[in-house]
């Protein structure tokens, strides 16, 4: 239930349907994804084929699924959408596939945690357009041969590095998804705002855009938070200020900090005098699970590189310093 949590919450995936762009055109960043995403699918178009299978690699929130739907809207096909832990059987893998229609659009999020059976029948339903249904157990078993209609497989992925090479050459295409820029994410923003009629100034989608992590399913939930806040301590203008002080509310601060990243940080730098430390110690020192310092706070952390992983332990950089305000140890002014 953190506010910059990159994972979908219920309250996102009940909203974020009214929020996704339709077409490519509409579709903000990504620059050279979309460039050869739109080459791949103007040359299946013209062939009147089916398009390449796409993989899309990269973090939560980033915009995987609503390509996967624009691929789709694009190609005037159909989309179904499901995941890898979803797939736990051969099974159901040839249930879903043996219902595609021609140029039907399979969407497979967190592909890399299909089970094993089911990545080996995709391989083939992949390359050749056939999979073996295996009727009976035991001895008795027998393999039935079936054909399976030309569709386009859209693989998502957190790490392209996760997938077993075979799966990942059977994929035409591989784009990979940055964290969007600032500006980017203020485009996302008020496109955002536009859509939830909420009056929002340039300065006010700025101030959100840097809190939101590069992300911009963070970025549409803040600025919910920050309707929120706008139309009940203010007259539902977003301003600066306004969203400044909204977020301050619910403690995420100018760098998209929460208060366990800042507890950690805190800790790291007061407790420690920014390091080394060790996991376990800075954990205990923040009264957290190793697992949650570990794979919940540093991530961003490093990423912003303010907290670094060494040999010896966790290190803070000079920035850390700079943003929570404190001086590191000798550098003071008396
Ligand atoms: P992922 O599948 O990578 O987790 P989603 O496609 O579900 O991410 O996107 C999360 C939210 O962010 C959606 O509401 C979507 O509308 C929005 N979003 C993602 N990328 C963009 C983008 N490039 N432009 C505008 N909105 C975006």
């Amino acid at each position: 239930d953190r506010l910059v949590e990159a994972a979908a919450d219920g309250e996102d995936r009940a909203v974020e349907a009214a929020l996704r762009p339709k077409d490519l055109g509409e579709f903000v960043g990504q620059e050279r994804v979309r460039e050869q995403l739109d080459l791949v699918l103007k040359a299946a178009r013209a062939r009147g084929a089916t398009a390449d299978h796409v993989l899309l690699s990269g973090a939560p929130g980033l915009g995987k699924t609503t390509l996967s739907m624009i691929i789709a809207a694009e190609m005037g096909a159909p989309i179904r959408i499901t995941s890898g832990p979803a797939i736990q059987h051969a099974g159901d893998l040839a249930a879903i596939l043996s219902s595609l229609t021609e140029g039907e659009v399979l969407f497979l999020d967190e592909i890399h945690r299909m089970s094993r059976p089911a990545e080996e029948m995709l391989y083939m339903a992949m390359e050749d357009f056939r999979v073996d249904v295996i009727v009976g157990k035991g001895p008795g078993a027998t393999a039935i041969p079936l054909e399976l209609p030309p569709f386009t497989l859209v693989g998502a992925t957190t790490r392209a590095g996760l997938l077993p090479p075979p799966l990942r050459d059977r994929f035409g295409f591989t784009g990979h998804m940055e964290f969007y820029a600032p500006l980017e994410l203020q485009r996302v923003i008020h496109r955002s705002a536009r859509l939830l009629d909420v009056e929002m100034e340039e300065a006010g989608a700025a101030e959100i855009a840097g809190r939101s992590r590069g992300t911009p399913r963070i970025a549409n939930r803040l600025l919910r938070r920050v309707r929120d806040y706008a139309q009940v301590k203010a007259d539902g203008v977003v301003t600066q200020e306004i969203a400044a002080q909204a977020l301050q509310v619910y403690e995420v601060d100018a760098r998209g900090l929460d208060r366990l990243d800042r507890a950690v940080l805190g800790a790291l730098l007061k407790l420690f005098g920014g390091g080394p430390v060790g996991l376990s110690t800075l954990a205990v020192a923040v009264g957290e699970e190793r697992e949650t310092v570990e794979e919940v706070a540093e991530p961003f952390l490093v990423r912003e590189g303010l907290l670094a992983r060494t040999p010896r332990g966790r290190v803070a950089t000079p920035a850390a310093w700079a943003h929570l305000g404190l001086t590191p140890p000798g550098q003071g002014s008396t």
